[in-house]
């Protein structure tokens, strides 16, 4: 036995963690990381395997996009490989301001703020505009980003049921004289169910209580509204939402995440977002990869991907619920298989990769104990044949494990 088996738990105070994860993976809920080889596409190999990507954010099939690639290279060849300082220091290049410029144009705001990241453009607006004598009402299914960033303020957050206006009312009348400010935020789509949030009736409330009105849109943009516009422009709310969050690392086909807004909060959050002040920008290659996905989205090419993604989201729907799957809430590309257990769900995704598809399964923390599920996502990428195949492929699997 190696001396590291032998210590005693004074001896090793990181034991705990090899003991927490020995039991995940006796349960069963530990997978392993699946690796690509080459590049993120309908049908791509992982861990030596072939199979039909139905686990991908890539929705528009942009993160290997010809004009995406070229304008990346350029940026390389013409401005190298790093952006050297944070935004506000010297990491501001012409190239950030000019997609921060394209996005507000795109999303026909006054302003916009790019971050590395959504999950840090979320954590960072939300810690930086509320305070800890401030009131967050919160989906209690959003996004660990937006649950991050409104623990990071310090505010009294308060949850209401899953896209239940009635409740989310109940919460603001209880507290009619809170003093604070107050922010109502949802995820525009949400990413486990797939599922579209209740955009005008928050934003009544939003207005009937005075409150700031957020809507994160990552599971959005590109997806929903004319050309991807996202929720706000899908469901007509323009000019009643404060707060646009978006991300650029799923149907934009690169990295990072984008706030919108007015000038102000947009000046604000560049002094006060402590990712935009404290981790460095963007390398220009990135942002010149996003700028070229909004210029395809805006064009005619754009709006056929964004038609090709809803006519196979529709298609694939459609052969899952011939063969006996159901799944209401889903209103969008996202499709969750419902399994329950956690353990089962990850040994039907295993099979199913084993046969030919690759749909991750989801369990706790990601979605709560008893909810686990397989998560299939459809992009513009996927040709007829292969989600007829993929359809044939879950039903062969999850009939024997007493899914269907
Ligand atoms: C993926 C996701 C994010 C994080 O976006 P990244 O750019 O990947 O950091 C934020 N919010 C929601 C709802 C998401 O699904």
């Amino acid at each position: 036995m190696s001396d590291a088996g032998t210590q005693t738990t004074k001896g090793n105070p990181t034991q705990y963690i090899s003991d927490q994860l020995s039991e995940l993976r006796a349960k069963g809920v530990a997978p392993k990381l699946r690796v690509l080889e080459g590049e993120q596409k309908a049908v791509c190999t992982f861990d030596g395997r072939e199979v039909i990507n139905l686990a991908s954010n890539n929705y528009l099939g942009l993160a290997t996009h010809k004009a995406l690639r070229k304008a990346s290279v350029d940026a390389v060849k013409r401005l190298g490989v790093g952006a050297g300082a944070v935004r506000t220091i010297a990491g501001t290049m012409q190239i950030h301001m000019a997609l921060e410029e394209q996005i507000a144009r795109f999303k026909n705001v006054e302003a916009c703020v790019v971050f590395q990241s959504g999950f840090t453009a979320n954590a960072g607006t939300v810690s930086a505009v509320l305070g800890k004598e401030d009131l967050i009402i919160s989906d209690e299914l959003n996004h660990a980003s937006i649950i991050d960033g409104a623990r990071l303020s310090k505010a009294t957050i308060k949850v209401f049921k899953h896209k239940d206006v009635a409740d989310c009312e109940r919460i603001l009348q209880e507290h009619a004289s809170f003093p604070g400010k107050k922010l109502i935020i949802t995820d525009g789509v949400f990413s486990m169910d797939g599922d579209i949030a209740p955009l005008p009736a928050l934003c009544g409330l939003a207005e009937k209580y005075g409150c700031i009105m957020m809507v994160d849109d990552a599971h959005s943009s590109g997806v929903l509204g004319r050309g991807g516009r996202g929720t706000v422009d899908h469901l007509n709310c323009h000019g009643r939402v404060h707060i646009q969050v978006g991300t650029l690392s799923k149907a934009i086909g690169s990295m990072g995440g984008y706030v919108c807004g007015s000038r102000d909060l947009i000046d604000f959050l560049y002094l006060r977002a402590r990712p935009f002040l404290f981790s460095t920008s963007h390398p220009p290659a990135t942002a010149a990869a996003c700028a070229a996905a909004f210029t395809l989205l805006d064009s005619p090419e754009g709006e056929r991907l964004v038609k090709r993604l809803w006519a196979n989201t529709k298609f694939f729907k459609r052969e899952l619920k011939k063969r006996g799957f159901q799944f209401k809430a889903s209103e969008t590309p996202i499709i969750p298989i419902h399994v329950g257990d956690a353990a089962k769900a990850f040994e039907f995704s295993k099979k199913v990769f084993e046969a030919g598809v690759f749909a991750p399964a989801v369990g706790y923390p990601t979605v709560a104990e008893g909810k686990a599920r397989l998560r299939a996502i459809v992009s513009a990428a996927h040709k007829r044949d292969q989600l007829l195949k993929a359809a044939d492929i879950l039903r062969e699997v999850a009939r024997p494990l007493g899914i269907l």
